[in-house]
């Protein structure tokens, strides 16, 4: 892909914009510019493009309005100390959506372009990069179904798009443990499905549960495996870990029905080099409630690049309650939120070759 700069005309001036990065709120605001790049069987990728972020024209019976077919990916990019941008693993984030693209039968746009695409956005919209602990620009790349037509089968267009939105800490003030409502009725995903792919479906899915959560008193909701409601599976849109007394992390294991996240991949390599022992397996929720109880398990947090971190408190279900360690945000939590963090914004070394600096 080549991307053509066509640069808006009337970009939101300076004052306005310090005020939005002042309180960014999360996903509600927009950077000046888009990357759109369109697809047609006959013509492969092309009209790549840097332009205005604005509307576009749908036609009602595209087909992404009615089969749900597309996919998204999401990453942030850091302000540097000496007030560079960097991005974090952009690299993977570009080969899961190749692979989401794939399971919906979407084009795959190249990794590289994908990346290219983040460079050239960031460097462009440079001046929304917050600063300041926690904020970033939470980059959004997507692809839609685009043909016109309410038979079901494969678009024959799509379009790749790129926006961006600054975004602050993602729950904002102190860092306060959520509580988690565990889904007796829903699923997220079932073997052959599509968990493992970021489809907007899997999120649609989701929401009635979460629903249900926050009827429950509770912030989000967990799954459990489709086959045997035992197993734990994720929340909505992060990863999970369970932290044992003895200093050992446990995570579900990606076995085709959870999302693989970068984050999550990222966490199991820095606890390892911190020493911890970490499994990647089946979690049966039982050893969850029961190490609540007997306190062989002393935090329980999840994960995903919105969020980074987030500690978790209670677990409730019908007439239960379990609360891992104080409830309160735990030590270890704490040290592998910080060692990611660290990296993201270039307070400390990068062994991995995690960060791509882009201006
Ligand atoms: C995006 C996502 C995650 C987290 O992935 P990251 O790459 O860490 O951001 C976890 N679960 C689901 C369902 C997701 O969509």
């Amino acid at each position: 892909m080549k991307f053509a700069v066509q640069p808006t005309g009337t970009p939101v001036d300076a004052e306005a914009r310090a005020e939005i990065l002042a309180n960014p709120a999360f996903g509600k605001v927009f950077t000046d510019h888009m990357v759109t790049a369109e697809f047609s069987v006959a013509e492969g990728w092309h009209d790549a493009r840097l332009e205005a972020y604005g509307p576009v024209s749908v036609d009602p019976a595209s087909v992404v309005l009615h089969y749900g077919q597309t996919v998204f990916e999401g990453l942030k990019a850091y302000q540097q100390p000496d007030g560079g941008v960097a991005l974090f693993r952009p690299e993977r984030n570009a080969a899961r959506m190749a692979a989401s693209c794939r399971r919906l039968a979407l084009p795959e746009v190249p990794e590289e372009s994908f990346v290219e695409a983040c460079k050239l956005l960031v460097t462009t919209d440079k001046d929304w990069v917050p600063s300041g602990e926690g904020a970033s620009l939470y980059l959004r790349p997507f692809v839609w179904a685009t043909e016109i037509g309410l038979g079901v089968r494969p678009s024959d267009t799509a379009l790749f798009q790129l926006i961006a939105s600054p975004s602050g800490n993602y729950f904002s003030g102190p860092l306060r443990p959520v509580s988690l409502w565990l889904s007796q009725e829903y699923t997220r995903a079932a073997p052959g499905g599509t968990g493992a792919a970021k489809c907007g479906g899997n999120y649609a899915a989701s929401l009635v549960a979460q629903q249900e959560a926050i009827a429950n008193g509770c912030d989000q909701v967990v799954f459990l495996d489709a086959v045997e409601h035992r197993w734990l599976e994720e929340l909505g849109g992060m990863n999970i870990f369970l932290v044992m007394d003895d200093g050992r992390l446990v995570t579900p294991d990606v076995s085709g029905t959870i999302l693989e996240g970068i984050t999550r991949d990222s966490i199991v390599t820095i606890a390892r080099e911190l020493g911890h022992e970490v499994e990647e397996r089946k979690v049966d929720v039982d050893e969850w409630r029961k190490g609540a109880v007997d306190g062989s398990v002393v935090e329980v947090f999840a994960c995903g690049t919105a969020a980074v971190i987030t500690p978790i408190g209670a677990l409730r279900w019908p007439g239960g309650e379990a609360v891992a360690g104080s409830g309160e945000p735990g030590e270890i939590t704490m040290k592998l939120r910080k060692a990611l963090m660290d990296i993201q914004y270039g307070r400390a070394e990068d062994p991995h070759g995690w960060v791509t600096r882009v201006c």
